[in-house]
């Protein structure tokens, strides 16, 4: 038997010589090599601490702190174990009644808890959904730009991403059926349709109510499932959104995910799917990981049972209204002759395409260089060609005070790239 220096020897000797990429799967395999969507460009020194405007995640001041440490608190003292062990299957009950409530006032289609499932998070909730339904090689439709996030889960179960284009009114309805045709026409199964149907990330368009009429009526010609990415909706800044493509089906053939990382935090984790319960079934057997952060789950729950959420949207909706506005008017001021966006109506994104030529990767390094971030649209497209040269800036995180700073900056990098003043 030989001693273990010997062991760990042969170990360090056959380990040393393998390449830890020839253990993946395919899958990961792809993923690895893509490029980090929120690396910053290689070889800029900023002139100085950098403002980001790329960071899609709520207000730091929002954050209600207060609030949930108090009811941390209340979940963790109170009698019994239920917070502190493994919770398998659906989810908590009395979150997913609250969804309940919560959708059947605001989406008017009458749910009850059986139609949902807790997840980690929207990504978690897309992770599961994919990992149910789609085999290696099935289409998945997408809008083009779509949230690259989404596209890595797509792309860990080999599935076959179709990009359909859109406009301001969200995806473009002949292209789709033409997408739809092309992929049956080669024997391909369609898995499903994947749409940000309001304040998409990145484009902030939201689907208008003719459009997902007609998005309903082409799904029902071909019976395919819709997965509506709903994480931006309850973000909206005056107006509700349309009638949501789940409420407007009747409950067939829609899935809905949807997360509080917006609404609240992202570190919150807790997402989930919304669907008919025949769906719904399906995926509670998929889950092996145990089940979900216990006490996070009766925290939020708690939270909306004291009526702070409803509270705190009302706060969020107008804190990111201001911070879109007052970054807008500072944009139109200092950049106006080099970009072109239509505003908003809720989320947390401005969608800008780039004038006079000017190129996204240009405009990325040398506002990097001026001290100001944000993400080229290249990142959002499935095959990655942007031929229109577009960005993403996110707005929530960064803070009121810093709008018309990092606005001016946007504005000399504009200038310079135009000038032909590239970092
Ligand atoms: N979907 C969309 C459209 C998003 O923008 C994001 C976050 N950027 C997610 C899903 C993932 O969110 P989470 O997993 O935190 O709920």
């Amino acid at each position: 038997m030989k001693n273990l220096i010997e062991i760990q020897q042969m170990l360090a000797g056959q380990w040393s010589g393998i390449n830890s990429r020839d253990l993946v799967n395919d899958a990961t395999g792809s993923l690895l090599n893509d490029p980090g969507d929120w690396d910053p460009p290689r070889g800029i020194t900023p002139r100085i601490k950098t403002i980001p405007l790329a960071i899609g995640i709520p207000d730091g001041a929002s954050l209600p702190k207060e609030e949930l440490s108090q009811l941390a608190s209340k979940v963790i003292t109170r009698p019994g174990e239920a917070a502190f062990v493994y919770g398998f299957g659906v989810g908590y009950r009395a979150l997913r009644a609250q969804l309940a409530q919560k959708y059947t006032a605001d989406r008017g289609l009458e749910v009850n808890e059986e139609w949902f499932q807790l997840c980690n998070g929207s990504s978690g909730a897309i992770d599961l959904v994919c990992r149910t339904l789609v085999q290696p090689g099935d289409v998945i439709i997408t809008e083009a730009p779509t949230y690259m996030g989404t596209l890595r889960n797509f792309k860990a179960v080999q599935a076959d991403i179709r990009a359909v284009p859109m406009d301001k009114d969200g995806l473009l309805i002949p292209d789709l059926e033409a997408a739809i045709q092309q992929a049956l026409a080669t024997g391909k199964t369609i898995k499903f349709i994947y749409t940000i149907s309001t304040f998409q990330n990145p484009t902030g368009a939201t689907l208008s109510r003719k459009r997902r009429i007609e998005l309903l009526k082409l799904a029902a010609k071909y019976k395919i499932l819709i997965l509506d990415d709903d994480a931006y909706g309850d973000l909206y800044f005056d107006q509700r959104p349309p009638e949501s493509l789940t409420s407007l089906s009747g409950g067939y053939g829609v899935l809905t995910v949807g997360t509080f990382s917006k609404t609240i935090a992202t570190g919150l984790r807790i997402g989930w799917i919304h669907g008919h319960p025949s769906l719904i079934g399906l995926f509670g057997k998929m889950r092996f990981a145990m089940g979900l952060n216990q006490m996070m789950v009766r925290i939020i729950s708690a939270y909306i049972e004291d009526g702070y959420l409803e509270h705190h949207g009302k706060l969020v909706r107008s804190i990111y209204r201001e911070k879109m506005e007052t970054l807008a008017n500072a944009l139109d001021r200092h950049a106006a002759d080099f970009i072109d966006y239509d505003r908003p109506q809720g989320g947390f994104y401005l969608w800008i395409r780039l004038k006079n030529g000017i190129k996204a990767q240009d405009l990325w390094r040398t506002a990097a260089e001026e001290g100001v971030g944000f993400t080229q649209g290249i990142n959002f497209f499935p095959n990655r060609v942007d031929p229109e040269q577009h960005i993403r800036i996110a707005f929530p995180w960064t803070q009121l005070s810093q709008m018309e700073e990092a606005a001016t900056r946007f504005g000399r990098a504009c200038a310079r790239v135009s000038k032909g003043d590239i970092a």
